[in-house]
C-alpha cells in the first residue's frame, strides 16, 4: 500500500471495478467498517506498481481528496499499521494459519516515486 479513501467519498462507486486486484470494498461490504465511505484494504492494494502507469481508482474517482497516500505496506510501517488497526481505520485480514496479514507476512509493493512526506501528509493522489 497503499491509498486511503477519505471522508470526502461520495460513493459513486466509480472506483471499485477499476481495482486490478479488488483491494476496494463499496460501502455495504461487510469488511468494510465503515458505511459512509469505501475503503482501500491496505494488505491487498498494489498502489497499481505493474498494471498502470498511475493508480486507476484515483483516476476514475470524480472527487477530489478522496483518495489520498498512505504509507508503504512494508515493515517499517508494521507499527503503523497495527496502530490503525487498533483504532478501527484499517480491518486487516486475518488469515487461519498466518495470522493478520501485515506487512512482515506480505508487503506490497509500493511507488518509491511517492516521498514519505507526501504519504504522511496524505496528499491527494490525483495530483501526482
Ligand atoms: S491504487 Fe490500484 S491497487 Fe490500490 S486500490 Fe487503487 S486501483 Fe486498487
Ligand atoms: S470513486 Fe471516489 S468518490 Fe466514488 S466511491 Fe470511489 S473513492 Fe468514493
Amino acid at each position: 500500500m497503499s491509498v486511503l479513501i477519505t471522508d470526502e467519498c461520495i460513493i459513486c462507486d466509480a472506483c471499485a471495478l477499476e481495482c486490478p486486484v479488488a483491494a476496494i470494498l463499496d460501502d455495504s461490504n461487510e469488511k468494510n467498517l465503515n458505511d459512509s465511505k469505501y475503503y482501500v484494504k491496505p494488505e491487498t492494494c498494489v498502489e497499481c506498481v505493474g498494471h498502470a502507469d498511475l493508480p486507476r481508482c484515483a483516476e476514475a474517482c470524480p472527487t477530489e481528496g478522496a483518495i489520498v497516500w498512505d504509507m508503504p505496506y512494508t515493515t517499517d510501517y508494521e507499527e503503523y499499521y497495527i496502530a490503525g488497526q487498533e483504532e478501527g481505520k484499517y480491518n486487516i485480514r486475518v488469515h487461519k494459519k498466518k495470522g493478520m496479514m501485515l506487512p512482515s507476512v506480505k508487503s506490497k509493493p509500493f511507488r518509491d516515486d511517492i516521498s514519505i512526506e507526501d504519504r504522511e501528509a496524505h496528499m491527494n493522489v490525483g495530483q501526482f
